[in-house]
């Protein structure tokens, strides 16, 4: 219990100096430590965010991490199949403005055109800021609930590229032909070069020298790509939501990916020849696109006060928020961030055991 407990205060580096010498070895697992975190390596907590990406694991694979057939939208695809083969319906496009209130309970939504859909029970997958600021009006909220959603930590802190290559790339370190391309490439040397990449941040720029950490699915599944090319998926950590310097421009946007490229090209001489398109997405496009409050990939950050009975909000942590008939199913809710479903299911238990209590 207490070794379990001392991950959500431990820094990652302290954790990984107990257990490795290697600097190279330190450096290369310290970066599930920062992914999606506005926190350095050096930071009180990584060593939970270092946790949090090593639980669970694939057909028996502890810590494994696997690839969609088709890509991540093949997981919502999947999701959405399942749920009309049960009769349910997807409405895609749809924003919702407003949960409809009546008679104290929620009672449906109404969209951004004007339709009202009713509803016994309403479920928000939205963050917790976006779910109680944005979309339920405060009257129907306790002061002190809507105080501590404010309060919420989800900063954005990481950026992604999505890259179109005409071929394989060659990394020298790396011998021709080595299944280690197939995996998840990093580009780090030390910690001390990813809390360096922290300052930055902080100091509200992207990384000069960023966490790099990227993969080359079409190796696996050749589907996702015309014969012979390939994609490439770069997640980058960090990159600020704010700039310090005034707000993001296109140019911006560019010099951001200029620098991911040129980070990734000093180890691989081929590799800018072979772009045939780079997609460069900072915090505010994954806000803007993808609905994520300030491009947070977590929905909040993963820090113990935000963690276990405290995610969302503490006395909030079962899924059920303070306005009768609503509950919360996304990422704010324990356990996190991750494409893993246990919000959903915790949710789903939350549902189906109040409507058994109900009946
Ligand atoms: C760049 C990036 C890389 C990632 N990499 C990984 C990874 O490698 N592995 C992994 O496991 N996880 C990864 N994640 C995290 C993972 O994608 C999320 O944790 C997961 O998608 C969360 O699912 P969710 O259903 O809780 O919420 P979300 O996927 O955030 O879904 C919330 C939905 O609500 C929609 N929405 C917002 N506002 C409204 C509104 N008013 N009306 C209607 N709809 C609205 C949004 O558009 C969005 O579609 C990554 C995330 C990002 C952004």
């Amino acid at each position: 219990m207490y070794d379990t407990l001392r991950f959500f205060t431990q820094s990652c580096a302290d954790l990984l100096d107990e257990y490795f010498e290697s600097e190279i070895i330190k450096a290369h697992l310290a970066g599930s430590s920062i992914i999606g975190t506005a926190l350095g390596p050096r930071s009180p907590g990584t060593a939970y965010v270092l946790l949090h990406h090593y639980m669970g694991g694939i057909d028996g694979a502890v810590g494994a991490w696997g690839f969609a057939r088709g890509g991540m939208g093949a997981v919502t695809q999947a999701l959405a199949a399942s749920l009309t083969a049960s009769g349910g319906t997807v409405r895609s496009s749809a924003t919702v403005e407003q949960v409809l209130v009546r008679g104290g309970r929620a009672a449906g939504v109404v969209l951004a055109d004007g339709e009202e859909i009713h509803a016994p029970v309403v479920v928000s997958n939205l963050d917790v800021r976006r779910t109680f600021l944005e979309t339920v009006a405060p009257q129907h909220l306790p002061p002190e609930f809507l105080a501590q959603v404010r309060r919420f930590k989800i900063r954005g802190s990481s950026g992604k590229l999505n890259i179109a290559l005409d071929g394989l790339p060659h990394f020298p370190a790396i011998p021709q032909g080595s299944p280690c391309t197939r995996g998840d490439l990093h580009v780090t040397d030390t910690i001390d070069m990813l809390e360096r990449a922290y300052d930055d941040w902080k100091e509200g720029r992207w990384s000069r020298a960023p966490y790099i950490d990227m993969l080359i699915p079409t190796q696996i599944d050749p589907t996702m790509a015309p014969h012979g090319k390939h994609y490439m998926s770069v997640f980058v950590q960090y990159c600020p939501y704010q700039l310090a310097d005034g707000g993001w421009t296109d140019a911006r946007r560019q010099a951001f990916g200029d620098t991911v490229i040129e980070t990734i090209a000093r180890h691989s001489p081929n590799f800018k020849d072979l772009i045939l398109h780079a997609e460069i997405r900072t915090p505010r496009e994954l806000e803007s696109e993808v609905g994520l409050t300030e491009g947070n990939i977590f929905q909040g950050e993963l820090t113990f006060d935000q963690l276990l009975f405290n995610r969302p909000i503490p006395g909030y942590a079962q899924y059920r928020a303070p306005l009768r008939g609503l509950y919360m199913c996304g990422s704010s809710t324990h356990p996190g961030g991750g494409v893993m479903g246990a919000p959903g299911a915790n949710a789903a238990g939350a549902i189906l055991a109040d409507l058994r209590r109900k009946a």
